[in-house]
């Protein structure tokens, strides 16, 4: 059987750079790949655990997607069906459940549901770099795994200890992806900010973007997430330097008080995540910082979170993914008292949010009149529009006459709409 096939993706970057792998051997089995919502003959969801709303997502997805085809082949992976084999039992949904530790099941249950034989010679790598869909802007995940231990986080158990791709094939898939047309490349990784030390290295990630810069010339590339600890003056003298690196960096916090970062076992204090900001401010004019940040960790007082947003208040972060705490099976934390009732909870993620929130319109309002270039992911000539992500991590739509083609695109800010920015081709 061949047919069409659909991926749906929870969670991060690191998934969304999976989900491109899933996509391209999907594609080489000999499946049509088509845009979520279409019809499909075999549905993936390549799941999330990193928190119980992730989980409740991914099942949730599942069940839909069921209603939705009810004849479809719907098959499970990622981090949640790979740490919560208890859960199968109540999925009844899923036709196939598919772990991450064994990057080559996929790719084999891929070629025999599209008919053909087991094994075969291709290149089996879980790492890509392949354009989703015809999108600009792909994703190259360079490192898989994590060997830090903080207190709360499933994700060392679902995806095992830190492995980074050798710098030869990060450079070879990101040329590959610029002659395919990628011209935003985001480089993921579950820790890319140890990339490379598991071979020793030093400034492994730094080095890495320094050699994919001289290596490329057309596209741009965008880090991910790295921690507080890794932002090193190589890193930051990259980003202040190169216009092709996005001024743009998601530096988790977790929380801005000392006792509970050392509960957490994060390797910072709350005065280095200042000095780490502040110094990308100083350097990175207009750099784009988000956060992630985790409210009710169990022993979290209200002092503790007063510092976490104090801390939020006066450093230069334009955003915050927040979190409400939720113990996740096998994690150290999980063993300790959930001692933050859940309405704490709520009311300390809801300060949050609208922390959140006001930052964000801050930050994009600060962007109107200013020419942005935004990497184009989707042009609807109907209503002569196209959408992206500008540099600094925005969405844009741009209104044109003529609706720019996939590429960088610059664009004159005009104005906010809610949530995204709106401006004119120039
Ligand atoms: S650094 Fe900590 S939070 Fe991030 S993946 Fe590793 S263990 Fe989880």
């Amino acid at each position: 059987m061949r047919g069409r096939l659909s991926v749906v993706t929870v969670g991060c970057k690191a998934n969304f750079a999976d989900s491109a792998a899933i996509v391209t051997h999907a594609a080489r089995a000999g499946f049509e790949v088509v845009r979520g919502g279409n019809p499909a003959d075999v549905l993936i969801v390549n799941s999330c655990t990193v928190t119980h709303r992730a989980d409740r997502d991914s099942r949730a997805i599942v069940r839909r997607l069921r209603r939705e085809h009810p004849g479809a082949i719907l098959v499970m992976t990622g981090c949640f069906a790979e740490t919560t084999p208890e859960a199968r039992a109540s999925l009844p949904e899923v036709d196939h459940w598919v772990g991450i530790r064994g990057p080559s099941a996929l790719p084999e249950l891929l070629r025999s549901l599209a008919g053909e034989a087991k094994g075969g010679d291709e290149d089996l790598s879980d790492y890509a770099a392949d354009l989703l869909l015809g999108h600009s802007r792909t994703f190259l995940k360079i490192q898989d795994g994590c060997d830090a231990v903080c207190a709360y986080c499933v994700v060392p158990r679902a995806r095992g200890p830190g492995r980074s791709l050798p710098r030869r094939e990060v450079l070879e898939r990101a040329v590959r992806a610029e002659k395919d047309g990628a011209r935003e490349i985001v480089l993921t990784g579950i820790h890319a900010g140890r990339y490379g030390a598991d071979r020793g290295e030093r400034e492994g990630l730094a080095r890495l973007v320094e050699a994919l810069l001289q290596a490329t010339s057309a596209c741009r590339f965008r880090l991910g997430s790295v921690e507080p600890m890794e932002i090193t003056s190589a890193l930051v003298s990259l980003l202040s330097t190169n216009a092709r690196l996005c001024p743009h960096l998601h530096v988790p916090l977790q929380s801005g008080s000392d006792r509970m970062l050392q509960r957490m076992r994060r390797p910072y204090t709350a005065k280095g995540y200042r000095e780490r900001l502040a110094l990308l401010a100083a350097e990175v004019p207009g750099i784009r910082l988000g956060a992630d940040v985790i409210a009710g960790f169990p022993g979290e007082t209200r002092d503790d979170f007063s510092e976490t947003m104090r801390l939020i208040l006066d450093t230069p972060l334009s955003y915050l993914h927040a979190f409400p705490y939720s113990p996740r099976a096998g994690t150290e934390s999980a063993g300790w008292a959930d001692d933050v009732t859940p309405g704490e909870k709520k009311r300390r993620v809801a300060r949050l949010r609208t922390a959140d929130a006001a930052m964000r319109k801050e930050y994009l309002g600060m962007q109107v009149g200013k020419t942005l270039i935004v990497a184009v992911a989707a042009r609807d000539p109907g209503a002569g529009q196209a959408r992206g992500t500008t540099e600094n991590y925005a969405e844009a739509v741009i209104r044109s006459g003529a609706v720019p083609r996939e590429g960088l695109i610059p664009v004159r800010i005009d104005a906010v709409r809610g949530d995204h920015l709106e401006g004119t081709a120039v």
